[in-house]
């Protein structure tokens, strides 16, 4: 085994989003850092997952708001899509990404490593001839595709990945499976005009989420001209001598000349071929790594997060956690973790999909719920503050407990409230607008020199942002965004939000209910970011 080249406090296995916002934070500590990285920085999210997909969303909007133009009484005629301007100008969007990605890096100071890193038995981290040590270790190698292995000819087949390579728009496309990939990637190619069809197990696509979702989301593809063809699988797939596949169907159909088998049917996590069983450290019987609420896994001083542990695969999850993690473990916030619940999720369907929480409540006595979320993944049923509403004249409606008592230990007494929770009559403070400008403005609350006139200068603090909304990376025309958020010291209540820029008319709505309530800064960052979109700056402001 090779002499240790040199030492760090920390160690980032996996330069993806969960891995470098934690090496990143952890610098800010002054902890000497390094990240490794076997292929491109950024992770599955940048090279080929929500960025580029979020570029194809909205290409295929365009494709979709072309047959609109008419009724608008615009005299346009569709004369073709070019499928490789498109994909010039995304690859050339993401390489500037991974150069970012890289010097930000270097601004941090942490220290860049390339290559495949392995755990050695003595708790180093080897990565090619060189063997570093540590005290502290993040696994952060998120996961990969699933080609099938049990269907012969599987192979002719390609992942999401292979989906960002393709030069062509195909003219012939079978997506199989019903998540979130599969509904997204199935849309871009339909809207675009593939001949798509979507090959799924059960009825529905997106099953594991609140029928608002899985039904509609269904029927929307269907109308818009996906083939759902349900209760279908592929039994074996065969290429032919010009490159195109028949497919042969458990229902006894044949599918021919198909340009593109798209596997969209789940991912595995990248925690073979690390090192990890020489310590000790514990896999599920997925190879998810086995870790606690705090991302501890069970060898000693060695954390794993993001979508290697398989809960909630989504960017912002993984960044939330890593950032938690490092605040933990160089920032002597002891009890920082990410909080798992109510991850606010966006599928970009056509139109897109939103949803947050639990899917269905059932109020029998005592409560009982069902559970769902992202994923199909059973996350523990929360019994506070189900609401509930009692059909008296006029009604009544109650959540959560009445009173609190705050003796040793806390008591507590049930029951509805005394008072009602309807007002009948407006509040005038608040209140939300937004002006039509191009692009749109949207307001509500306090100016800033409103509040501090108000309140005294030094008892306000202003949070700003000011940046390029994705829909512009590939663009000719720029127009930036900028958001304000004005909060009341000491505990920074948020008290003003002023916004321009693209979609901020559809931004605030959701934000003036958390502002109406008495919101802080503090509370909107703990609400996991929904990535890729604008609105996830307002919870993620320094
Ligand atoms: P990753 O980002 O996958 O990073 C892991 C990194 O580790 C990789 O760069 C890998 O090369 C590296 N690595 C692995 N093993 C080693 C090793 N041994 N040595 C060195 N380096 C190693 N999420 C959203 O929130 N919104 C979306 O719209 C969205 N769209 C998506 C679309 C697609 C098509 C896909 C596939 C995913 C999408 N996701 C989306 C999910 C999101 O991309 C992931 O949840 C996120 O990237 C996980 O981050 P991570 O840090 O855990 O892993
Ligand atoms: P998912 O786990 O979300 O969905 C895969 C689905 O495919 C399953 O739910 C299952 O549905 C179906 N399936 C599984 N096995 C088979 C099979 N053998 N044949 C046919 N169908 C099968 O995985 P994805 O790959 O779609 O996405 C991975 C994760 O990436 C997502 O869970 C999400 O967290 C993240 N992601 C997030 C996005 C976003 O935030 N917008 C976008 C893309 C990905 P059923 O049981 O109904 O058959």
């Amino acid at each position: 085994m090779p002499p240790i080249a040199k030492a760090f406090d920390f160690i980032v296995i996996g330069g993806g989003s969960g891995g470098l916002a934690c090496a990143r934070r952890a610098a800010e500590f002054g902890v000497k850092a390094a990240i490794v990285e076997e292929a491109r920085w950024g992770g599955t999210c940048v090279n080929v997952g929500c960025v580029p997909k979020k570029v194809m969303f909205n290409t295929a909007m365009h494709a979709e708001f072309i047959h609109d133009h008419k009724d608008y009484g615009f005299d346009v005629d569709y004369k073709g899509f070019n499928w490789a301007k498109i994909k010039g100008t995304r690859d050339a969007y993401i390489k500037r990404l991974n150069g970012i990605y890289e010097s930000n890096l270097e601004k941090s100071k942490v220290d860049k490593i390339e290559g495949h890193a392995i755990l050695t038995e003595d708790r180093c981290v080897q990565v090619g001839g060189q063997k570093y040590s540590a005290e502290h270790i993040l696994i952060a190698t998120g996961g990969k595709p699933i080609v099938p292995t049990n269907i012969p000819g599987a192979e002719h087949g390609i992942t999401s990945d292979g989906f960002f390579e393709l030069e062509t728009l195909p003219k012939k496309v079978v997506v199989v499976g019903a998540g979130y990939i599969a509904v997204e990637l199935a849309g871009i190619f339909n809207s675009l005009g593939s001949d798509t069809s979507i090959l799924i197990r059960f009825d529905e696509v997106l099953r594991a989420f609140d029928p608002t979702i899985s039904t509609n989301v269904t029927v929307n593809m269907e109308q818009g001209g996906v083939k759902v063809m349900r209760r279908t699988q592929v039994k074996s797939v065969t290429k032919k001598e010009n490159g195109l596949l028949d497919l042969e169907l458990n229902t006894g159909d044949k599918m021919t000349d198909v340009d593109c088998l798209l596997w969209a049917v789940g991912r595995v996590p990248l925690s073979e071929n690390i090192g990890l069983e020489k310590l000790g450290i514990k896999m599920d019987n997925k190879g998810h790594i086995v870790v606690d609420e705090f991302q501890n896994t069970t060898g000693s001083k060695i954390y794993a997060l993001g979508d290697v542990c398989g809960k909630a695969l989504l960017t912002p999850v993984a960044i939330a956690a890593g950032r938690k993690l490092a605040h933990r473990l160089f920032d002597n916030k002891s009890d920082w973790k990410l909080d798992y619940t109510d991850i606010p999720t966006v599928i970009f369907s056509h139109p897109p999909s939103a949803t947050l929480g639990l899917t269905q409540v059932i109020f029998s006595h005592p409560p009982s719920a069902t559970l769902g979320l992202t994923q199909g993944k059973l996350y523990p049923v929360d019994y506070t503050d189900i609401p509930t509403v009692i059909f008296s004249h006029p009604p009544s409606a109650t959540l959560g407990l009445t009173q609190v008592i705050f003796s040793h230990p806390p008591s507590a007494t049930l029951g509805l409230t005394q008072g009602k929770l309807y007002y009948w009559k407006l509040d005038y403070t608040d209140i939300p607008t937004v002006i039509f400008s191009h692009p749109p403005s949207a307001t509500l609350g306090l100016t800033q020199a409103e509040a501090e006139e108000k309140y005294g200068k030094e008892k306000i603090k202003a949070y700003k942002s000011e940046f390029t909304p994705m829909y512009f990376a590939v663009t000719t025309r720029k127009e930036k965004c900028h958001m304000k958020l004005i909060c009341l010291l000491p505990d920074e209540k948020v008290i003003g939000l002023h916004m321009v820029g693209q979609g901020v008319d559809e931004m605030l709505q959701g934000f003036s209910v958390a502002v109406k309530m008495g919101a802080t800064k503090a509370q909107f960052d703990s609400a996991v970011a929904i990535h890729p979109t604008s609105s996830e700056e307002l919870v993620t402001m320094r």
